[in-house]
């Protein structure tokens, strides 16, 4: 390949940035309902329930997503 070192260095520090167990917000989306659940009953999360909490805390879109679904499920669970 013609990757000069530079662009090589470039590439690496990319790899390094992206860890394999960062999820998306379409991942996150998916998998909101199970999160949302599981956290209002208290139990123990899933590895990849673990993900959509991590992502939560670092996407502003997905955070409020999911402070209005568990708003309407408390509700639900209350009436
Ligand atoms: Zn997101």
């Amino acid at each position: 390949m013609g990757l000069d070192a530079d662009q090589v260095q470039r590439l690496l520090a990319m790899v390094a940035d992206t860890r394999d167990e960062e999820i998306d917000c379409g991942h996150c989306l998916a998998g909101m309902a199970e999160f949302v659940e599981v956290s209002l009953l208290g139990t123990e999360l899933t590895e990849a329930l673990a993900r959509i909490e991590e992502h939560l805390t670092t996407c502003p879109e997905c955070s409020e997503e999911y402070a209005l679904l568990r708003e309407l499920l408390r509700e639900g669970a209350n009436s």
